[in-house]
């Protein structure tokens, strides 16, 4: 290990990192929290929650409609997280020639959003009967869905890549069903179930050799490291601002310009014209706007921006390290209960640990860890196909962040013990 690794790792300090969030220093259950549902969503540092406040308390109007000193504060604040979020798209590295331009930034309500949006905007105008549309066993429904219902409409066919027992993607299996009738490619960069970290940057240039489009979906990614969606060569991505310390109610759909351009608007309204006429037509306004219909979430988009800037303040190889080693002392522990069926050993994981605890269902372990303050997620994490690929119902999940700490690891593995012994 370097010297500067070394370092890295003594300068990084999950117990200074988690006083700035607030929600973390609060008892359940008679205990200190344990929030390891982090891949549902993470909390927000104070940075963001005063950002909001500051925004509602000083600066909110409508934006875009500049006639007074509010609008214009508010429009500003709103458009200036809007290159924040261009700059954190190619890693922090903006200015750079070949970053992302703000033409390219369409904010949404989260990864759902974005990803109905392509599929309704761009499918509806591209897909006809008989093209494919190649998805992965391990998508979110966000993932599939949208896809399924633009392939009702154009006739359009789905194809399925299978995962490895190991909760790895065949990707000798995925490169198969590429063909010249593969129209769109919609892949996740990282399993929210599995952890498992996809190889994207590959699976971009076979389906570009093919010929396909490619959707990325960042959800799980964007807040474990950084992302450069012009070295990944995507041609969109989407992720969503409360799974990056930012507000819910807030995401982005990243898309090339020349796709975006061409593509029709999908939701109507305000903010999205040029102009409206009953006798002359309706015209439509240009990027990113055409795809911004009525007052955006402005308060979201502008919480969105300060997550952004305070993970600009983070290192963010100390912090992915960190996570690491959470995951190693967690599975280590697993491992030596053989009791527990771990679900995604995919190597390179994120920090996610999914499990089955023998005789039990997950809800019940769920349960009984929440009973101790621990909170984690059990259920079918909106995969159910994966959950029909591996044979079971759910499973129980403990997703980290940054913020936590090896003290956090232990009271789980104990809890988890106590519940062993109940169950
Ligand atoms: N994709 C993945 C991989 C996810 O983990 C999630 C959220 N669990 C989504 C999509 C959907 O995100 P949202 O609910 O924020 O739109």
């Amino acid at each position: 290990m370097s010297a500067r690794a070394v370092s890295n790792i003594a300068a990084f300090d999950a117990l200074a990192i988690r006083r700035e969030f607030p929600i973390l220093d609060q008892a359940v259950a008679g205990k200190p929290l344990v929030y390891l549902d982090n891949a549902a969503s993470t909390q927000k540092p104070e940075a963001v929650v005063e950002a909001i406040a500051h925004y509602y308390r000083n600066d909110h109007s409508n934006v875009h409609r500049g006639a007074h000193a509010l609008a214009d504060r508010a429009t500003e604040a709103f458009e200036q997280a809007r290159m924040d979020v261009a700059n954190f798209l190619v890693g922090g590295k903006g200015g750079v020639k070949g970053g992302v331009k703000r033409e390219e930034v369409i904010f949404t309500r989260g990864t759902t959003e974005g990803i109905n949006l392509v599929a309704n905007a761009w499918g509806r105008s591209n897909l006809g009967a008989g093209d494919e549309i190649l998805l992965t066993e391990m998508e979110h429904h966000a993932n599939i869905v949208p896809w399924q219902m633009v392939a009702a409409a154009t006739g359009a066919v789905i194809r399925v890549a299978p995962v490895l027992d190991s909760g790895e993607l065949d990707l000798t299996a995925w490169t198969a069903l590429l063909s010249e009738r593969t129209r769109l490619v919609a892949m996740t960069q990282v399993s929210n179930t599995l952890g498992t970290v996809n190889p994207v940057a590959e699976v971009v240039k076979r389906a570009h050799a093919a010929g396909a489009v490619v959707l990325i979906d960042g959800a799980q990614a964007v807040n474990h490291f950084p992302v450069d969606v012009r070295e990944l060569d995507a041609d969109f991505y989407v992720f969503s601002g409360h799974k990056l310390f930012g507000p819910t109610g807030v995401g982005v759909l990243y898309g090339r310009e020349a796709l975006l351009d061409a593509m029709p608007p999908w939701q109507g309204g305000g903010e999205m014209i040029e102009r409206v006429s009953f006798s002359k037509g309706t015209t439509y306004t240009g990027l990113p706007w055409k795809f911004e219909a009525g007052t955006p979430h402005i308060a979201g988009v502008i919480g969105l921006g300060a997550a952004i800037n305070w993970l600009g303040g983070i290192d963010r190889e100390a912090a992915a390290r960190h996570e690491q080693a959470l995951l190693e002392r967690v599975d280590t522990a697993l491992a030596a209960m053989n009791d527990i069926t771990r679900i995604g050993v995919a190597p390179g994981r994120v920090a996610v640990a999914s499990f089955l605890l023998a005789g039990s269902h997950p809800t019940d372990v769920g349960m009984l860890l929440d009973q101790q303050g621990i909170a984690v997620r059990t259920g079918h994490h909106c995969t159910m196909p994966l959950m029909e690929r591996f044979g079971i119902p759910g499973t129980v999940r403990a997703s980290f962040s940054l913020y936590n700490t090896f003290d956090e690891v232990d009271r789980f593995i104990e809890g988890l013990d106590k519940v062993r012994s109940f169950l």
